[in-house]
């Protein structure tokens, strides 16, 4: 099915993605419009709540198809036209279509995948809608926008051995059935690196003194050189994972990577929940450098991304993450007890550290082993 190689280019955008391979049973009446000539999205509208009365309705007894969709109730109410995805929703299901859309190549550039369904998230819908006719293009999501988005997120098999080491290969097994823009968009716009190891020295404030507390990263992504690495050493699964992490946060909004502490709780959020979809591994286990030695947890029989431990291991161990909302530690000051961080707003102030908060030596990081990777032949056709 995503075999098609349709390709649709989005407005306001130069990214490419694959077409759904649509069924043409399915777009005859399904997809009736109430209102053909006239476009429209926002919440004054005078469309119905759900898109009932159309002359195809959904059959109860189908299902979604996508392990990112299906077992979910909203979703599958969604699908049934007995619910809809819209204006003014809030909470996990609004973040995974906006999540969705991403990997798609739909840009939420100011509030990113923030769970809150507002004028951005609803402009987005309406674009997806645009790209996609016959759907009804009013920025909401009901049963028919979710069947075409469904049909994006097929359910496969992985052969590769995800324990043994990283291929390039491997890593494209996983990746291209759901993220082709990944691959094909995201990453060739960045010098793509793999490096043996590397320390970001950091100290962390104990209360009383200073303790070395250093991190060797699995995998970066470094805005600034614009450049994205991966540790040579690391397993399938765990090189798939640091793929779309580092990718997340190169699509990130500039008000969420201003913020570590934002920044990295939003790509793990977001990254744990693929991982969980795709059926790999986990970003954090046993080994994990922090407290926390998982941030799932399971809920009536499902499994999902747990936000608090996300958050505590995220501050036990990205330097820079303050525990103050909003605010990033940049540096140690001259006053060796003190902190000079940055406020949400960018401007900076001097402050005593808070037990726990981690500090990082960005200008003192030295990789060992570090080869440019050519990632000009990569693709997923
Ligand atoms: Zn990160």
């Amino acid at each position: 099915m995503m075999k098609s190689s349709a390709r649709i280019s989005k407005s306001g955008s130069n990214t490419k993605t694959r077409s759904p391979g649509f069924k043409k049973k399915e777009q005859s009446g399904f997809f009736a419009q109430n209102d053909p000539g006239k476009p429209f999205f926002g919440p004054a509208t005078l469309q119905p709540k759900l898109e009932i009365g159309q002359q195809d309705e959904p059959h109860e007894s189908e299902t979604l198809k996508s392990p990112r969709l299906k077992n979910n109730k909203r979703f599958q109410a969604v699908f049934e036209n007995k619910s809809v995805i819209e204006y003014g929703d809030q909470g996990p299901e609004v973040r995974r279509i906006q999540q969705m859309l991403i990997d798609l190549g739909y840009s939420l550039p100011e509030y990113g995948a923030d769970g809150i369904f507002g004028p951005e998230t609803e402009q987005t819908v309406v674009n997806f809608q645009a790209d996609h006719p016959p759907l009804i293009i009013d920025g909401r999501v009901g049963f028919a926008t979710i069947r075409v988005i469904d049909d994006y997120f097929p359910s496969f098999e992985i052969t590769a051995d995800l324990s043994e080491a990283w291929t390039i290969g491997c890593v494209l097994e996983i990746m291209c059935p759901w993220n082709s823009h990944i691959i094909e968009n995201i990453l060739p716009g960045f010098t793509i690196y793999m490096f043996d190891d590397f320390e970001i020295p950091q100290k962390e404030w104990t209360g009383s003194g200073w303790v070395d507390n250093p991190m060797h990263p699995r995998a970066y992504h470094w805005p600034a050189m614009n450049e994205i690495g991966f540790r040579s050493d690391l397993s399938c699964n765990e090189a798939a994972i640091g793929f779309y992490h580092e990718a997340w946060h190169a699509q990130q909004p500039p008000r969420i990577t201003h913020v570590t502490l934002d920044r990295e709780v939003d790509a793990f959020i977001q990254t744990e929940q693929w991982s969980i979809d795709i059926g790999i591994a986990g970003q954090v286990n046993e080994s994990s450098n922090s407290d926390v030695k998982s941030i799932r947890s399971e809920n009536n029989g499902q499994t999902e991304v747990d936000e608090e431990l996300t958050r505590q291991h995220v501050s036990q161990r990205y330097g820079g993450a303050s525990e103050i909302p909003g605010e990033t530690i940049h540096s140690k000051t001259e006053d060796k007890n003190k902190l000079r961080v940055r406020r949400a707003d960018g401007t900076f102030y001097e402050r005593y550290p808070i037990e726990g908060e981690i500090v990082p030596f960005f200008d003192e990081i030295e990789f060992t082993e570090k080869n440019e990777l050519d990632i000009g032949d990569w693709t997923c056709d």
